[in-house]
């Protein structure tokens, strides 16, 4: 069932949405990036005649309600953000929420509180997910990131509406714009891989390793590949058990013809720290007691070449410790790369968490042609993995 052809016209829909936001010690919101990408689907099924229930998870309660997780949080931003007021339900099942939902009017809204609240959620309890699909006429999932998850609300809920189930907006957005780098990608296609680690790394490197002619390789994992290579790099992060890895990566990448792009050099520090005396140096000599925190110069200049020869461009991952002011320079080189290619009609998909809030840090979001969502959900579909929410819904 495609959301944009269902009238909802006097219909409650229910609605996964990913309202994980990030909130400050003052419960305010400090990047509303996820509630923005709902508001397509929820206008839509206003617009329709319909009425809105939204659900959502928000951080990670352990047993129970926690008030720092709680989604009243985000009633005022949320009604602000559609321009309507939103109502909110003090919990995500029970009596009064179900009353609630039995007389919301078309055009309105109704927020419940966070699903994990119960651990019947991440559960995936069939009762649990029978007592929300009980709230409404239509299931709409449009929260990828938790499309990975075998959860009562993104997957078990389905099985209650065998004709009435769709993605909405964000998630058919998502799905379009994967398939499409992973499937219909106009050459040069390059992939940028940063951020932390190439443990978490390897199942998609693996994969795009079929699909890329270029592999830029930054971030800490960076240090891994250099020492593996035979380098010092002093007390840069280093996971001493994937260096055979590193290399395989490196030997399955000529064989495939992929060409990868390692950096030749990295700015250094004496802690990890902002405040840190920091300097130049060449990745395979970094100085003991020094630690790369970025990619260096010459590095970003290379890697910001190949990226604007590109047609097809997929970026996950930090190229630094881009929180920090002092080693932003890289990942800030590569967002602008991007930029650039987008102009000259490249299609660039920025995917994983710690990208994403790079791309949002330098108010590029509408500069590049995709902004992922989904972190771990992007990830698993990229690697060729079944998505539990996908399925339920797609069959
Ligand atoms: P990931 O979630 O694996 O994409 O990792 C993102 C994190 O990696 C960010 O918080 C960065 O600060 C961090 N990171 C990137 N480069 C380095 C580095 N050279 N050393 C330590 N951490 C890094």
């Amino acid at each position: 069932m495609k959301f944009d052809e269902f009238n909802f016209k006097g219909l409650k829909a229910i609605i996964r949405v990913d309202f994980n936001v990030p909130l400050n010690s003052n419960f305010e919101i400090t990047d509303d990036t996820r509630i923005r990408a709902a508001i397509p689907t929820i206008k839509k099924v206003l617009n329709d005649g319909g009425s809105v229930i939204l659900m959502s998870h928000l951080g990670r309660p352990k047993s129970g309600p926690e008030d720092k997780f709680s989604l009243r949080h985000i009633v005022d931003h949320l009604s602000k953000s559609i321009g309507t007021p939103v109502i909110f339900a003090k919990d995500s099942i029970g009596e009064e929420t179900s009353s609630m939902a039995a007389n919301l009017k078309p055009g309105e809204v109704l927020l419940l509180e966070n699903l994990r609240f119960h651990a019947q959620e991440t559960k995936g309890d069939e009762g649990f997910a029978k007592q929300l699909a009980n709230l409404a006429d239509v299931y709409v999932n449009d929260a990828f990131g938790t499309a990975h998850r075998a959860h009562a609300s993104t997957t078990i809920i389905a099985n209650f509406f065998p004709e009435n189930k769709m993605f909405g907006y964000v998630i058919e957005g998502e799905l379009d714009s994967i398939d499409k780098v992973l499937h219909d990608a106009k050459g040069p296609f390059t992939a940028i891989l940063g951020g932390a680690k190439v443990s978490t790394k390897i199942t998609i490197i693996e994969t795009l390793l079929d699909k890329v002619d270029h592999l830029i390789v930054g971030g800490g994992m960076m240090f891994t590949f250099a020492k593996a290579l035979g380098g010092n790099v002093g007390s840069s992060m280093v996971e001493e058990d994937k260096l055979e890895m590193a290399l395989n990566i490196l030997d399955a990448a000529k064989k495939n013809k992929v060409q990868i792009h390692l950096p030749v050099d990295t700015i250094v520090a004496d802690k990890f720290d902002n405040d840190a005396n920091f300097k130049m140096s060449d990745v395979h000599n970094i100085e003991e007691g020094w630690m790369g925190l970025d990619i260096g110069e010459k590095s970003a200049e290379a890697f910001a070449q190949i990226i604007k020869q590109s047609n097809t461009i997929l970026w996950n991952g930090p190229m630094g410790v881009f929180e920090m002011s002092n080693f932003e320079a890289g990942t800030k080189a590569v967002a602008n790369a991007l930029v650039e290619a987008t102009k000259k009609g490249a299609f660039t998909l920025i995917g994983g968490g710690d990208s994403v809030a790079a791309i949002n840090k330098y108010d590029m979001a509408d500069k590049v042609s995709y902004v992922s969502t989904g972190g771990g959900a992007l990830l698993e579909y990229i690697e060729g993995k079944e998505l539990p929410g996908i399925k339920a819904i797609r069959g």
